[in-house]
């Protein structure tokens, strides 16, 4: 499979980048992986406006989700369309928190998606095999390692430290994983990890490569999260970047 970085700023979009979203896709097959502000355009540029076979949002906080809200539009008044409903993985009030930022009253958007509600387990879409599981951040929110072909990708989401993170992150080829904290300074408990802290997961799971993602703008220092999980994680590691591609 092969993993395209549509967008990596973490909280909010910075000046290099959207918010999180990432194009998981076989050769027949592109499931998007969060669909944070600004990413619909980078979509456009790096697969098209249509690619998404299916959607799999991870958890309700406007920077992993809020371009599904805008690609509405797309869908339901394509020149071409209105496109046939796209397959939605999410938590359960998805359908209600994308309806409400649409801001139509009494709107729906079920004629654009179809929903399915995230639970922890296993599950198919399309050729890849998912596991989801509850992970620690303030709202429900899912982890995700996805397999196919005998090659395993973890995504964290957002979470602090969890077991639940190990757990789907085990021997995976490559652990897409968040640090949005700097390692040192006063962070909130329950919510995010530091560079450090990623490493620590990398290495406990045996990863194969480490790629830190969600570092937030103007707030973030590259050079000290780098620093500190290669700190913790002696196998290779980067800062993921808009359009940056890993073939898996
Ligand atoms: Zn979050």
């Amino acid at each position: 499979m092969r993993l395209t970085v549509l967008g990596c700023a973490g909280s909010f979009p910075g000046p290099e980048s959207p918010c999180s979203a990432y194009l998981v896709e076989t050769e027949d097959f592109r499931l998007l992986v969060d669909f944070g502000p600004g990413s619909l355009s980078t979509l456009q540029r790096y697969a098209g406006l249509h690619a998404p076979d299916a959607i799999l949002l991870t958890h309700l906080h406007c920077d992993h989700m809020l371009d599904a809200a805008t690609y509405v539009v797309v869908r339901r008044y394509a020149p071409d369309g209105p496109y046939p409903p796209l397959p939605v993985y999410a938590p359960a009030g998805a359908p209600d928190r994308l309806a409400a930022a649409y801001g139509q009253e009494d709107s729906t958007v079920e004629d654009v998606y179809q929903f399915y509600s995230l639970q922890p387990g296993t599950f198919p879409i399309g050729p890849f095999t998912v596991t989801v599981d509850r992970v620690l951040h303030p709202v429900e929110t899912y982890g995700v390692r996805l397999e196919h072909a005998g090659r395993v990708l973890c995504y964290s989401s957002d979470t602090a430290p969890c077991e639940a993170l190990l757990r789907l992150a085990q021997n995976a080829d490559v652990f897409l994983c968040e640090a949005s904290y700097l390692d040192g300074a006063d962070n909130p408990p329950d919510l995010h990890l530091t560079g450090g802290e990623a490493g620590e997961a990398a290495a406990k799971a045996n990863v194969g490569r480490l790629l830190l993602t969600h570092l937030v703008p103007a707030w973030g220092s590259e050079a000290h999260t780098v620093a500190a999980a290669s700190a913790a994680y002696a196998g290779p590691l980067e800062v993921v970047r808009p359009g940056a591609s890993y073939e898996i």
